[in-house]
């Protein structure tokens, strides 16, 4: 799947093929998870509250402008709209933000480790550093500030007993972040597992570094 920005239509195509493939991939079940993509400064298209989004169609995202209300579509939006807005409102480089309950992500928060994305390199060059974001109420305008302050450089954080959070200047690479914690999260657990974790030598971490974009 190759994901570009375009029409409106295409845009909540877009949007449903990413719910989709979090709810294959087991990163959210029953009515979780949300997914938004900024298509002017003022209006984005997010998932709608309370919806299966397995199963969600293209008729049921909502458009809303900055402040959350509903321009087009029927219903509520996400209730994590909040955390949605402040991330757009912080940061002018982003389009897209995708939010999920990955489980072996989530699972590192609940048993209180970070994640490291010093041990592979495609999470070096691909993540940085993943903050960790203590625990705070969802939904909340509270939550949305917290997220969005430890979001300021980040592609993407983990949120504590909760859950994970990635945006990107396309919805693809919004995508792509969210696959790349939860398999640095599952290796890093499956090492782990196995007794041992072994660090990549400083001077290999230092030229992955060098890769990433400034
Ligand atoms: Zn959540």
């Amino acid at each position: 799947m190759s994901l570009h920005m375009g029409s409106t239509d295409q845009v909540r195509h877009e949007i449903v093929a990413v719910c989709q493939r979090f709810y294959q991939r087991g990163f959210i079940a029953g009515t979780e998870g949300n997914v938004s993509v900024r298509l002017a400064p003022d209006r984005v298209w997010i998932t709608p509250s309370g919806c299966h989004k397995g199963m969600i169609r293209a008729e049921d995202l909502l458009l809303i402008d900055a402040s959350g209300n509903v321009c087009l579509g029927q219903g509520r939006p996400s209730s994590e709209t909040p955390m949605h807005l402040m991330l757009y409102r912080r940061r002018v480089d982003i389009q897209a933000v995708v939010h999920a309950h990955p489980p072996i992500a989530t699972s590192l928060t609940v048993a209180g480790y970070e994640l490291n994305t010093s041990l592979l390199p495609e999470a070096v060059v691909a993540l940085g550093t993943v903050p960790t974001v203590p625990y705070q109420m969802p939904t909340t305008w509270e939550f949305g500030t917290v997220v969005s302050d430890a979001m300021q450089h980040a592609a993407a954080a983990l949120l504590e007993n909760h859950g994970a959070v990635a945006v990107g200047a396309s919805l693809q690479d919004a995508l792509n972040i969210m696959e790349t914690v939860e398999r640095a999260a599952q290796i890093f657990y499956l090492a782990h597992t196995l007794g041992r974790v072994q660090p990549l030598p400083p001077e290999a971490l230092h030229a992955l570094q060098a890769l990433r974009p400034s």
